[in-house]
């Protein structure tokens, strides 16, 4: 199968059943993986502050600055997490937080400094998300590369591509007015890649997004890597409602599964797919069979828990579940840059 356009990436979402898109993401699938092997890791998010000035109205997880209940966790808060990760045998954190002003870039440097030296690569870290690395660049008065370069210095080897939910300057103004814009967000992504720092897509469906504005999402996923060549993986998970100021349903599993078909389908130059446990439990499993390929096991994500997902602990039990289904399931290490490799 060639690559295929927007129009036929909508014909096909509107026209075919699921067992054609099975079939198609699955040859695509192939050609860069085993198709009875998956691989995951096992990974917390670590929510370091929740306070915000960004309104997202999808969020149930922030508060404005000296509103109460706002926190910023310690190191030794921070340390003690990644140890509790380190005891379910994880190796992955993901840092996540609010648009803190109150936190400047250096504050970031300096805690990713004291997690690389005090666990060395022992336990891998996504520094960022780019949404909070234009942040940061901003208020610090730094180009994207002068910020990038500070993060590699302070041991960072990930900023990952979270924080995009709809890429589309529309959905950016109905939902996110005050985060970023999309130009903004695929500058700084570039100069992330080009500073030698390894990235990922992400992308979040189930709010009031059209199917164009998902498949220009996808299309701008695609044209970037094309130029690109630094994206690693492409996850998609779906809007958790509640508690949100937005609201809305969730959408079902099955609408999700056929996302993922249609994301593989179209994202040709992506090698890794990955499902969503955090957002679909064990329903995730079901997208390995329509193209996915990867997923991580996570034991903590405080901002999406608190918009109602459901952190399922018994790790062992839901790997039980792609087994069940047939799939041979490996836990991956994330990846070092190969230009950091020996720094
Ligand atoms: S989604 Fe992130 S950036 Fe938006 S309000 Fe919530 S914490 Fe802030």
């Amino acid at each position: 199968m060639s690559r295929i356009s927007v129009d036929e990436a909508r014909e096909l979402w509107l026209r075919s059943d699921d067992e054609e898109l099975k079939r198609l993401a699955g040859e695509v699938r192939g050609r860069y993986h085993d198709p009875n092997r998956a691989t995951y890791m096992v990974m917390r998010i670590i929510n370091y502050t929740n306070v915000c000035v960004a309104q997202c109205d999808y969020c149930a997880f922030y508060v404005l600055p000296n509103q109460e209940g706002g926190y910023v966790l310690s190191r030794e808060d921070v340390f003690a997490k990644i140890d509790e990760l380190l005891e379910f045998g994880g190796d992955l954190v993901g840092f996540n937080g609010g648009f803190n002003p109150k936190l400047p870039l250096d504050y970031y440097c300096g805690l990713f400094a004291s997690v690389r030296e005090r666990y060395g690569e022992r336990v891998e870290f996504y520094a960022l998300t780019v949404a909070e690395f234009v942040f940061l660049a901003d208020r610090a008065k730094l180009s994207y590369a002068e910020a990038a370069a500070r993060l590699r210095d302070a041991g960072v080897h990930w900023v990952t591509g979270g924080g995009s939910e709809i890429l589309t300057e529309d959905f950016r103004a109905r939902h996110a007015k005050w985060k970023y814009t999309v130009a903004d967000y695929f500058d700084a992504q570039r100069a992330i890649v080009e500073s030698g720092l390894r990235t990922t897509a992400t992308m979040v469906i189930g709010f009031d997004e059209t199917l164009d504005e998902r498949l220009e999402h996808l299309q701008r996923t695609r044209d970037f890597q094309d130029e690109t060549g630094g994206l690693f993986s492409f996850l998609c998970w779906t809007s958790k409602p509640y508690g949100t100021a937005f609201g809305g349903r969730e959408i079902s599993p099955q609408e999700y599964r056929r996302w993922i078909a249609l994301s593989r389908i179209f994202l040709d130059n992506v090698e890794h797919v990955r499902t969503s446990v955090l957002t679909q439990n064990e329903a995730a499993f079901r997208a390995l069979d329509y193209g996915a390929d990867d997923f991580d096991l996570p034991i903590e994500d405080e901002v999406t828990q608190k918009a109602g997902a459901r952190i399922e602990l018994d790790l062992e039990g839901l790997l039980a579940i792609p087994r069940r289904l047939g799939y041979e399931v490996e836990y991956r290490r994330a990846e070092r840059p190969a230009a950091l490799a020996g720094s």
